[in-house]
């Protein structure tokens, strides 16, 4: 695992030492899994490969970072301070992005829009922003039903398995009678609906 370009002063075995270091071993994978994944859709759909590799890998750099460092910065960095009515479910893609500009020097908004639309889509959605979003939903690693309709979509048209994932995530949220965040239902209600 190398990047030829990591958008950073910081050189690639150090993103990746970094990166390590703030996550387990599975949460790590799952970002290498990612990386690759991002890598093949970038591919397909005629975007930078090296730059979707790396969106992909920082895409979860902050999922572990500790509850109370999260609360700390919405507080202190500007953020809405509507982020304290939800978790790191929302936090580590919105919030997330501060972490990463913060310890990995990654200042390239194309990156950073893609890691804070990646857990709740967007109405707007930048092609890297699609391309990280669904390599999160269908890496290898993934296993639950619908996974293998989910690639099948996404590799025949990205904006497809936008839809198809906005849906089926809402779907499994409201089954678990979760919060849903006001965003994930806009861009359920652009991506998700059914066009006749
Ligand atoms: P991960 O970081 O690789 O586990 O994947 P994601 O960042 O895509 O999602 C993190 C979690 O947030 C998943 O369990 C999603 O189902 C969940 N999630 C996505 N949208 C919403 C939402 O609107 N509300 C809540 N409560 N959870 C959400
Ligand atoms: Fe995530
Ligand atoms: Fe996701
Ligand atoms: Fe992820």
């Amino acid at each position: 695992l190398t990047f030829k370009k990591t958008y950073s002063p910081l050189s690639s075995a150090e993103i990746i030492a970094k990166e390590k270091a703030n996550m387990d071993e599975k949460r790590f994978e799952h970002c290498v899994r990612v990386s690759e994944t991002s890598r093949e859709l970038a591919k397909l759909n005629g975007y930078d490969e090296d730059k979707a590799a790396l969106a992909g890998f920082v895409h979860d750099y902050a999922k572990q970072v500790p509850v109370e460092q999260y609360r700390k910065v919405i507080k202190e960095q500007d953020f809405d301070l509507d982020l304290l009515n939800w978790n790191r479910a929302i936090w580590h893609g919105i919030v997330g992005t501060y972490f990463i500009e913060r310890d990995l020097k990654i200042r390239d908004p194309e990156i950073l829009t893609a890691v804070r639309r990646h857990t709740t889509g967007d109405v707007k959605m930048t092609t890297l922003d699609k391309i990280v979003f669904m390599a999160d939903f269908i890496e290898p690693g993934r296993h639950f039903p619908g996974v293998e309709e989910a690639r099948k979509i996404t590799y025949a048209n990205l904006d497809e398995g936008v839809g198809y994932q906005l849906t089926h995530t809402l779907a499994f949220l409201i089954e678990e009678r979760n919060k849903i965040y006001p965003r994930t239902i806009d861009a359920y209600n652009f991506w998700g609906i059914k066009k006749d």
